[in-house]
């Protein structure tokens, strides 16, 4: 059977597996240190997700006010509720301005102060003075198209270098052999073709999983597929409980408002015109923390507070802000409130309901990017050969919850790192060994059963199942008995993966087939979010549960891991990193988290 496909050969020294914000940084700098690299990514590189990226990236510049790396780095600890890696948080605050600043140089068209300094807006969370207020204003902006912006510049830098582009090849599966990464098997999803990618590193930067949920921000392309190739090799993931609500989704479309919004004066309303987030969150207000937020919000939903014909969204309003400054600094969202909403942003509130945004969790790395696992007792046990960067890793510098412009800096800061580490670890056009005749049957073994399913389900169907599944039962609220019945029914979706019926057999173009692959990297991740979910007993950043609503360092400051092989699903725990990386600043102890 599986001997039917013909496969296309490639020798790389490493391989990137993604052109996002992440994936583009990391094939850049590698190829730029004079290694063969090759970069695959399924869409065209300026439409991976991060094209969307509204709001900015934060790094502390001090353009607009005070500020310092060790004020970011309290921040983003805190905003992590603890679980964060210190020493990978310290890495990412104090390298955050020296990534910005090389951004500018790469022809980011940043927006400008007065004195024609990159300009940077207040953001949720990022205040001045170790968190004792007022807010900072630390996030470097493009007006409310920075990922755009950002991904343009990348992708123009990148193709300086000679870095092969392979676009509109869906990687499949990694090629493993005896517990190290030797590559990737893609198809060309144009012409069908097969191709086997031979590399010494290999990086996955594929983004996050958020199409598990009904109604997500995040593109159609965001489902985890990276995250499913590390599962069926064996690496367990980490943190997957901690799904991010944007609290400024609009209502119905599931598109993106950015918090930006707010940074600019926007607020929020109930039903009866409060501003609510005064009595929630009395110092930050309206740029509390996102879990905090959206928590807020489906607080006032639920006590029959909610706006609408059926008081289930909330106002977001901007109508007070100056319609110039609308227009200089949100012209995007003010166009999008128009086209998603129907609304007239200098003139009426926008409809917004928490939507599902970033996953906190995923393949687990230690700062330069290796892939590690808990293998021996040893926690931190690096996988050899492969890496991870962006949305699809955890490093973890988001912990329990990511602040909002924490994401495009982890993006640049950490595929820096991975390119430094590949630089340093690997020898150009060092030989390959060769392979087991077999390595490429489990990847081609798939796609033909795929290919040729006959069962009853559609592909939509599960993965309508599923999405409705994640959206009800790991929501902003959790309690035992929703978890239970979660789990329930999210193994029983999973179990219908193996009556999946498709209806295109052909290779040109197979949408059905590439639908179906995704399905099955989704489902592993939305297994494990909902037993890890379940398997918490605590309330922590973006996980409340309604049963244990305290955060419990004693038992619970430990990072979640889970593997999913043949269908079973089995946890374990991973220390917090509680150190730092150097003596200029001190672990942050926990603290109660208000803001
Ligand atoms: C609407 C929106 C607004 C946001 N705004 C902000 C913001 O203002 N500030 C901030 O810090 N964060 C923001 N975020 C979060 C941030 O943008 C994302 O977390 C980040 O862009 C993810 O980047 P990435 O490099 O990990 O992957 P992505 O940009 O998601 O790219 C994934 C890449 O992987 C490739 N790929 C995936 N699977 C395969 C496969 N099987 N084979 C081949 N290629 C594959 C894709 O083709 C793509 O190139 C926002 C997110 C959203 C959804």
């Amino acid at each position: 059977m599986v001997q039917a496909y013909q496969i296309i050969d490639h020798v790389y020294d490493a391989v990137v597996v993604g052109a996002g914000g992440s994936g583009l940084r990391a094939a850049m700098g590698i190829a730029e240190a004079g290694l063969k690299t090759a970069c695959i990514t399924k869409v065209f590189p300026t439409r991976s997700h991060t094209v969307a990226a509204q709001g900015g990236i934060a790094a502390a510049l001090g353009n607009m006010g005070p500020d310092h790396w060790t004020w970011h780095m309290y921040d983003t600890v805190k905003g992590s509720d603890w679980l964060g890696d210190q020493d990978a948080i310290e890495y990412l605050c104090r390298e955050a301005p020296a990534a910005v600043y090389e951004l500018e140089h790469f022809g980011v068209p940043f927006s400008r102060t007065e004195a024609g300094r990159i300009y940077q807006r207040p953001f949720g969370g990022m205040m001045q003075n170790m968190g004792a207020g007022p807010p900072a204003q630390r996030t470097c902006a493009a007006a409310d198209r920075t990922g755009h912006a950002m991904l343009h510049a990348l992708y123009q830098q990148s193709l300086k270098y000679s870095c092969d582009f392979y676009i509109e090849y869906f990687a499949i599966d990694l090629i493993m052999v005896n517990g190290k990464c030797k590559g990737v098997i893609a198809l060309n999803m144009e012409d069908g073709s097969i191709h086997r990618f031979r590399s010494h590193q290999t990086v996955l930067a594929t983004g996050g999983y958020g199409r598990c949920y009904f109604s997500a921000t995040s593109a159609h392309t965001s489902t985890g597929d990276g995250g499913g190739m590390a599962i069926r090799a064996g690496v367990a993931m980490q943190d997957m409980e901690f799904v991010q609500f944007h609290p400024t989704g609009i209502y119905g479309a599931g598109v993106l408002i950015t918090e930006g919004a707010r940074g600019e004066g926007g607020y929020l309303t109930n039903s009866k015109g409060e501003r609510f987030m005064e009595r929630y969150a009395p110092s930050a207000k309206d740029l509390a923390s996102r879990d905090v937020v959206s928590r807020s919000m489906a607080m006032e939903i639920r006590e029959g507070r909610g706006v609408g014909a059926e008081g289930d969204h909330i106002h977001l309003h901007l109508n007070h802000i100056d319609a110039s400054v609308l227009a200089q600094r949100l012209p995007g969202i003010s166009e999008t409130a128009k086209v998603f909403a129907g609304v007239d942003v200098t003139k009426a509130p926008i409809p917004v309901v928490p939507t599902v945004h970033y996953n906190m969790g995923g393949i687990p790395t230690n700062y330069h990017g290796e892939v590690v696992t808990l293998k021996d007792g040893n926690p931190d046990q690096v996988v050899p050969g492969l890496f991870a960067v962006g949305e699809a890793a955890c490093v973890s510098v988001h912990g329990a919850n990511r602040l909002g412009s924490n994401s495009l800096i982890d993006l640049v800061v950490f595929g820096r790192a991975t390119a430094h580490r590949i630089a340093n670890i690997q020898k150009a056009n060092a030989p390959h060994q060769k392979l087991p005749a077999d390595n490429a049957d489990f990847a081609l073994g798939r796609l033909d059963g795929f290919r040729h399913a006959k069962g009853g389900s559609s592909t939509a169907e599960v993965r309508l199942a599923m999405q409705k599944t994640m959206q009800a039962n790991a929501g902003v609220f959790r309690t035992s008995e929703i978890l239970d019945e979660g789990v329930r029914k999210i193994d029983a979706v999973y179990q219908r993966m193996a009556d999946i019926g498709t209806s295109d057999r052909s290779m040109v173009f197979n949408t059905d087939l590439i639908e179906t692959l995704e399905l099955d990297n989704m489902i592993g991740q939305a297994v494990l979010t909902m037993h890890m979910a379940r398997n918490r007993h605590e309330s922590r950043g973006a996980h409340m549960h309604e049963d244990f609503p305290n955060r419990d360092d004693d038992q619970w400051m430990v990072h979640s891991l889970g593997w999913f092989r043949d269908g079973a699903v089995e946890l374990a725990k991973r220390p917090v990193h509680t150190y730092t990386l150097s003596d200029e600043i001190e672990y942050i102890k926990p603290k109660a988290r208000t803001y």
